[in-house]
């Protein structure tokens, strides 16, 4: 009906399908009327788009597309890393190089089997030979692969060999290429091309969304000026820009883009800051010895660096790094954590310890809100979540006691993981609202207290606490009072629909909120959610308390420091109902030495009194 109404009226219909509902893309210089179209029965709504692409516009999808590529995700909350060499010269090469920059964290392995080279005299590739055997390498590992694919025929016979295709810069208006890749609806990695305009490049991943597939990332790897000491610039601008303009994730390639080995962690690292949505990096185990591009290919011990930075970097820019464990057998998702009751958060849609949860467990994590952090403890008791994720401690407030309280009441329940997130506060009002018209501001008391200077600034406005950041949002949206704001975060304005009158109020930029992840005590240990990887555990928390005499807290830390264990807190709490009597809550390091912790913490529950161990886990960067 619709598409009838559309044809009959001159237009060329485009669509793509999602999981609920589908786009229809109308172009050409036909005549409709809007509001007859938005009236037509299955239409949910109808929008004029300004830009030449339509499929690829932010106009026609406001959310940021995820590209999925077996397990991984490309786009969202966590930065995807490919890493391989430029070619796959021989079978030992690729698995080599697979296994080395898997073990630095890459969750996707590239490498070109058809090269497209200046020259007709240099290396062009294995073809099909080595696309198997870097076919064969990444499922030995659990590394979808990503390769390059010169031309149309090849695409056919590559795409049962292939997870991901590669458009490569010098084909990037390759249309025909574009056409019938598009239409294998696999999914694509679009490199710009080294001339092209931002308009340009949009257009070829319009060709690859109007021809079949929904799953386009787009890669920035270096255009061409007047500079020639680079191999290429580095268009940096572009990443902020092509965000804006289309829900597409953006990869950036600095290899490529630089040339020099020595010059791509720094600009991987740029890229990631401008808020690149992952890399795609050559490494070679021995660059001198590459066939192509080995004055670009890094070193393993250089990605291995690049990786520990991006890790370190990525919550300034609100986001995790998706990596696979460093250790071990690559592990398939624990089908108990993938299960339909998944996780649980305490607040609404939008709150922090949701975006603290879909940073430990991915987008697609079903998940609940509860309306109380002992709410996420019973869920997680009672079985109906299989994990929950709780905020312990402030990096400006300190610690949340009533939650460290809690564990005491729960002894079924252990920590398993702990995740650190930059939180950034926004004033948040209805729209129409602005910083003159407030006098009443919501929040959760943490809030207030994290953004105390700013609300020091603003002595006139009543502060009234709610239950959540989250839950304060939902309050000044359901009010629509041009007088009231909220301190929440960023998504929970998307969450009600609100307006940033201020972003970054909070009173220092270094404001972590350190998250951790609760699970149910099986016997003597707690199932580990394996999105927190498979590494042995290297911090564990504890509480214990101390008998009322001269030396004795003393001589229980004593016990830890003669084993050479770390202690990196260590915080007292009243007992409830002794007066005057406290527990002591301790976070602590476990050696990697095997059998050096146990001895310890055993010496250490004689020594002491009310000894509870909450749990051993993952420390978080
Ligand atoms: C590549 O990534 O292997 C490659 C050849 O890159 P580009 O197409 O960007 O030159
Ligand atoms: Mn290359």
């Amino acid at each position: 009906m619709i598409r009838i109404y559309l044809q009959d009226r001159g237009y060329t219909l485009r669509e793509q399908e999602f999981e609920e509902d589908s786009i229809i893309g109308a172009t050409g210089k036909g005549s409709a009327d809007l509001q007859e179209l938005r009236n037509l029965p299955g239409v949910e709504s109808v929008k004029a788009t300004t830009k030449p692409y339509e499929l690829a516009s932010r106009e026609t999808k406001r959310e940021d597309t995820i590209v999925t590529v077996g397990p991984v995700k490309i786009g969202g909350s966590r930065i995807t890393v490919i890493a391989g060499p430029c070619a796959v010269e021989s079978k030992a090469q690729i698995q080599e190089t697979a296994a080395l920059v898997r073990e630095s964290g890459a969750v996707m392995l590239r490498g070109g089997a058809y090269k497209p080279r200046t020259s007709p005299y240099a290396f062009q590739g294995l073809g099909l030979e080595g696309l198997e055997y870097m076919k064969a390498a990444g499922e030995a590992l659990g590394m979808p692969i990503v390769t390059e694919v010169v031309s149309p025929e090849l695409a056919e016979l590559m795409k049962d060999l292939t997870d991901m295709f590669q458009i490569g810069a010098r084909n990037m208006q390759n249309f025909e290429l574009l056409k019938k890749v598009g239409s294998l609806k696999k999914p694509v990695l679009l490199k710009r091309g080294p001339s092209a305009t931002i308009e340009e490049w949009l257009l070829s991943a319009e060709y690859l969304l109007a021809s079949g597939t929904r799953d386009v990332a787009l890669c920035e790897r270096g255009i061409r000026t007047f500079e020639t000491y680079t191999r290429n610039t580095l268009d940096i601008s572009v990443i902020p820009v092509v965000k804006e303009l289309s829900h597409l994730p953006v990869l950036v390639d600095p290899s490529h883009a630089l040339g020099i080995r020595a010059k791509v962690p720094p600009a991987a690292l740029a890229a990631i800051a401008a808020g690149a949505d992952g890399l795609t990096i050559e490494v070679h185990p021995r660059p001198d010895e590459a066939l192509s591009d080995g004055p670009q290919s890094l070193y393993p011990e250089q990605f291995e660096r690049l990786m520990r930075d991006i890790e370190a970097m990525a919550p300034v820019v609100g986001k995790g790094l998706l990596r696979t464990p460093r250790q071990g057998v690559f592990r398939p998702r624990d089908p108990i954590f993938s299960a339909p009751a998944g996780a649980v958060f305490s607040g609404e849609r939008g709150a922090f310890s949701e975006q603290a949860l879909t940073r430990i467990f991915g987008e697609d994590m079903p998940r609940r809100a509860v309306s109380s952090f002992r709410g996420v403890f019973e869920a997680v008791l009672d079985g109906s979540a299989l994990a929950g994720v709780m905020p312990v401690e402030n990096s400006l407030t300190g610690s949340i006691h009533e939650n460290y309280d809690l564990f005491l009441q729960y002894p079924d329940i252990a920590i398993v993981g702990e995740l650190k997130l930059r939180v950034v506060h926004c004033l948040l009002g209805v729209s129409g609202a602005s910083m003159e018209s407030i006098t009443v501001v919501r929040s959760h008391p943490q809030g207030f207290a994290q953004c105390r200077a700013f609300l020091d600034a603003h002595p006139a406005w009543q502060c009234e606490a709610c239950g959540n950041t989250a839950g304060a949002a939902a309050q000044v949206a359901a009010e629509g009072s041009v007088q009231a704001a909220a301190i929440a975060g960023e998504d929970a304005a998307k969450a009600f629909g609100l307006k940033v009158l201020k972003a970054g109020i909070e009173s220092n930029p270094l404001n972590y909120t350190r998250f951790v992840v609760i699970a149910r005590r099986i016997g003597d240990s707690a199932p580990v959610p394996s999105s927190l990887g498979s590494d042995p555990p290297n911090k564990a928390s504890l509480v214990f308390s101390v008998s009322d005499k001269p030396g004795s807290l003393f001589r229980a830390l004593k016990i830890l420091s003669d084993g050479g264990i770390n202690l990196s807190k260590l915080e007292s709490r009243p007992i409830h109902g002794q007066p005057w009597r406290y527990l002591f809550y301790a976070d602590v390091s476990i050696p990697e030495t095997e059998g050096m912790f146990a001895p310890v913490i055993e010496a250490l529950e004689t020594e002491t009194e009310d000894f509870r161990f909450l749990g051993a886990y993952r420390a978080s960067l």
